[in-house]
């Protein structure tokens, strides 16, 4: 039916009951609700919200239990949509209280007159997407039916509690309460016996008040949790200010932050810090009461490295122990089993203190599991304790559970959502599903959602939905759909955001983990706000990439494609780079670039430290040439390998890819010596390809005296190194020597033709260019010799050769010669192995300490080294993120 038809019917009898016909039906009152029924009428659709609850507020309308309030800090947990209504409304406290929230989201609903079109204790039983009337028909508990153009579940993340699964629940005689459900009227706990099951957020707030008012407080712990003062007060003097003195850009900081608060991105790395320091910035972040900050200011790599993280536990483990008398309730109180903001970690008001009050005992589940709640009490495996009432914080089936509530969802051709996400959610940007069409979420699974400050999250939502209705209906389309494509793009970035931080490494609600056989994954988007908003904005400026259109009279639209194919942090340092708005390099003439080079290093983070880094000189084609060598701090002699820099034969030396050096000598345990082999334009074709191999000679014949371990060396190199090691390969097997075990060739050049497709696709936006290329070749190499193979190595002869490693990356120039070689290599009978980098560019696998999906590659590069070496494979080194697969094995058959 076409809309104006709809509208001029504001609602129609149907069987005997009333439907009520609107453009946008919401479900839910609660933050995400309000502000879309506000945007959706300024935008001139018709819109009703519908709410189980009685009155506004979404989860906080439920959380009515002693000791909630909010954990972000409230001058950031709030709209921002109307700078009037900022100024309209002073929160009293640094984290407001359940009330005040819930006071604020009253005040909200009054000043734009949104009550008259919510209808409240209206739950929503199941929705249908009538294909015919291309519209959403509702149900509701009550019998009224809703029939709505766009469906939108405003439905929160955490709203809908998870049965407490233990056994006994229904014969125990007292009291017992659910945090999620708390009841509006007093709870009596005066001169009861109180048992509180579970210790997540709501455990902690509700603990101390709970232990304030009971004759006896039996805490029953399954797994700790780290808790942090929370410093309640008044707001922090420095971010009022802060936020006073330019509300805008403190707003605007704040959706292109990575959490939704406004704090900077660190740069220091834990390992650059010492036990001084890094204690220092601890007790700073202590002090300061906030989980964002404690959460993403202390080190740059305190969220993606299990090392990093781990020093961070163990600060907050000695405070527990110096808050808690009894070391014994310090121990069962100290987590031990998933990285410190793995799990979400909570705010406090002493918390942990409280178990040293006489009246509160901790029962550790770990020791001595409930068995059974019993008429009067609790059973352990134990003992049985007598309980007065039992308060159930036992948490939610999150992100989820309130989008299934509704139930049946039924999309096109009758396919339901529990059956489309009987494997976990698949979603399109965490907003839209693939064959459901006209249905959105705010903060639905795949969006940054509980990762963030949800205020910031829900209005970068519900604009971008509203944007894209106005824009839908301006240009005269009605449905609006994911495709398979786009949607499997995006479970894929998914994961690759997920295998970047360490939420993976713990059982949590994140991941479905604490409901009984839901499906595991990480829900939320693990890739910051920032990123995501710039993601969505991308989505909408490349013709709604990933979203089939259609209306009654205009063409069907279907850009498709993945919207994301980067990895998450590759496509962050490619932005960067672009927004440096830096000059071609090959417009910088020779010395230029290489100035430019030495510059750009500089910026980069150091590298770690090595047992040794010493210069020195050899014998090269020539004459002397630098090399810097790289020792291991383990007791040597060490196997060698000769590495050959980047640079197109034209830039870099024997320290420009020092970080990368430093990083594969403490991977492998390997002696490096980079070679400052001769360069163009003032040294041409064969400088480079014979300075390659004679200083591999000189260093094998040298390697006792290098502190080597005699006897073969293996070589390695990248990009234009890549090129000279593969070339070192043949030249030392046609002129006797020296004996090299294996070649570690990284995006290698290795042949003098660019109609390969990589070059195509890739010629511009990824670093690299194609015309960069042409330019190092032109000053390299005259078009006369470039199939000779001391510079096209994949002109030669490949019989008996050092077995390979060949790593290329997809959006590479060089990615298609690269593999062409590892192909050749082993239809020659070389064993190979071949490692493709999905997602990544020509200098994402040299980036140490930028580019962390990297470190997975270079696990897999120096355990070949290391094979190659005859040493055994670390067992540290597993797949790690950010390649699609292990290498694999090239056979003959595969050229
Ligand atoms: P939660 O974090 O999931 O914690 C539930 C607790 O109950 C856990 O300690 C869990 O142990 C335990 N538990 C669950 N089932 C159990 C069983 N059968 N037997 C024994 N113990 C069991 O839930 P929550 O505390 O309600 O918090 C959920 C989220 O809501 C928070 O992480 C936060 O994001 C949000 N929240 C926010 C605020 C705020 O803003 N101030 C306040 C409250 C909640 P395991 O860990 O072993 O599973």
């Amino acid at each position: 039916m076409p809309d104006a038809a709809v509208a001029a019917s504001s609602s129609q009898a149907t069987g005997g009951s009333t439907t009520q016909q609107v453009d946008v039906a919401v479900v839910g009152a609660g933050f995400a609700g309000l502000y879309l029924l506000h945007r959706l009428r300024k935008a001139g659709f018709t819109a009703i919200v519908l709410d189980e609850a009685g009155d506004v507020g979404g989860t906080w309308y439920w959380n009515r239990y002693p000791g909630a309030r909010c954990d972000i800090q409230t001058i950031d947990y709030s709209y921002t949509f109307d700078p009037e209504l900022e100024t309209a409304w002073k929160w009293s406290e640094k984290y407001a209280t359940q009330p005040e929230i819930l006071r604020y989201l009253g005040f909200v609903t009054e000043r734009y007159d949104l009550r008259r079109d919510i209808r409240f204790r209206t739950k929503v039983t199941a929705a249908n997407w009538d294909q015919a009337t291309e519209r959403w028909q509702l149900a509701t508990y009550d019998g009224a039916t809703i029939s709505c153009r766009y469906y939108i579940m405003a439905t929160g993340c955490l709203s809908a509690p998870k049965p407490p699964e233990i056994d006994g629940v229904k014969d125990f005689k007292g009291e017992v309460y659910f945090t999620g459900r708390w009841p509006h009227e007093e709870v009596k706990l005066a001169g009861k016996r109180v048992a509180v099951i579970g210790t997540g957020s709501s455990g902690i707030q509700a603990i101390p008040l709970l232990a304030d008012q009971a004759a006896q407080l039996t805490v029953f712990q399954r797994t700790p949790n780290f808790a942090l003062p929370a410093h309640n007060g008044p707001a922090p003097a420095d971010r009022a200010a802060l936020l006073e003195s330019d509300r805008a850009t403190y707003r605007e900081q704040a959706r292109w932050s990575l959490a939704g608060v406004p704090w900077p991105q660190q740069t220091v790395v834990s390992w650059q810090l010492s036990d001084a320091e890094r204690r220092e910035r601890f007790e700073q972040a202590w002090a300061a009461g906030d989980l964002v900050y404690i959460l993403t200011q202390l080190w740059a790599d305190q969220a993606v490295d299990v090392d990093g993280n781990a020093l961070i536990c163990e600060l907050i483990r000695e405070k527990i122990h110096g808050i808690v008398k009894d070391p014994e309730t310090a121990a069962a109180l100290s987590p031990f089993d998933h990285p410190f903001g793995a799990k979400r970690p909570c705010l406090d008001t002493n918390y942990y203190a409280t178990y040293n009050r006489p009246n509160v005992t901790l029962v550790n589940l770990r020791q001595e599991p409930i068995r059974q709640i019993t008429a009067s009490g609790i059973a352990t495996d134990k003992r049985t304790f007598d309980i007065d009432v039992i308060v159930f914080a036992t948490g939610f089936d999150a992100m989820t559970g309130a989008i299934m509530a509704v139930h049946p969802i039924t999309g096109r051709g009758g396919k339901s959502l529990s059956d489309a996400w009987a494997n976990g959610p698949q979603t399109y940007l965490g907003l839209t599903v693939a064959d459901f069409p006209n249905l959105f979420m705010i903060t639905g699974p795949g969006s940054p959602s509980v990762l963030s400050n949800m205020a910031v999250s829900i209005e970068q939502h519900a604009d971008w939905v509203v944007d894209r209705l106005v824009a839908m209906k301006e240009a005269g389309f009605t449905t609006l759909e994911a495709t398979q494509t786009a949607q499997a793009g995006w479970a894929q970035h998914m994961a690759d955001c997920a295998a970047l931080t360490l939420h993976r490494l713990a059982n949590t609600w994140y991941t479905g983990a604490n409901v009984p056989g839901k499906a595991w994954g990480v829900m939320p988007y693990t890739g910051g706000v920032g990123p995501y908003r710039s993601i969505c904005n991308d989505v909408a400026g490349r013709g709604m990439l990933g979203f089939r259109l259609t209306g009654p009279n205009v063409a069907e639209q279907c850009n498709d494609g993945e919207i994301v194919r980067l990895q998450p942090d590759v496509r962050l340092v490619l932005g960067m780079l672009a927004e440096m708005n830096l000059p071609p390099i090959e417009s910088l003439g020779a010395q230029g670039a290489r100035d430019f080079l030495t510059e750009f290093n500089k910026g980069r983070p150091a590298g770690r430290p090595v047992g040794e880094v010493g210069d020195g000189m050899l014998q090269g084609a020539a004459g002397p040439l630098p090399y810097r060598l790289y020792r291991p701090a383990t007791p040597g002699p060490h196997p060698i390998v000769v590495y050959f820099h980047g640079g197109g034969w034209v830039l870099g030396d024997e320290q420009s890819d020092d970080p990368f050096c430093r990083d594969m000598c403490r991977r492998t345990g390997m002696i490096f010596v980079s070679v400052g082999y001769r360069h163009a334009p003032e040294h041409r074709f064969p400088a480079a390809a014979e300075d390659g191999y004679a200083a591999t000679r000189w260093i094998a014949e040298h390697a006792a005296d290098l502190g080597g371990k005699p006897g073969p060396v293996t070589v390695a190199g990248w990009s234009a190194g890549g090129n000279i090691a593969a070339v070192t390969c043949q030249l030392a097997r046609d002129r006797g020597g020296p004996q090299i075990a294996g070649q570690l060739l990284i995006c290698p050049v290795t042949d003098c033709t660019f109609d390969r497709p990589s070059y195509t696709e890739n010629a511009t936006g990824y670093f690299v260019t194609r015309s960069l290329m042409y330019w190092f070749w032109d000053i390299y190499c005259s078009p006369a010799d470039r199939t000779d193979p001391r510079v096209s190595p994949l002109r030669g002869k490949l019989d008996n050769l050092p077995q390979a490693f060949v790593a290329t990356c997809e959006f590479d120039p060089l990615r298609d010669e690269g593999i062409a070689y590892a192909e050749a290599l082993a239809a020659a009978g070389v064993p190979v192995e071949q490692l493709k980098g999905r997602g990544h560019f020509h200098s994402s696998l040299m980036m140490v300490d930028v580019v962390i999906t990297g470190v997975g590659a270079r696990a897999q590069m120096a355990n070949a080294l290391r094979r190659f070496a005859g040493l055994p494979e670390s067992k540290h080194e597993g797949v790690g993120p950010g390649v699609a697969a292990p290498p694999h094995q090239i056979d003959a058959a595969a050229g």
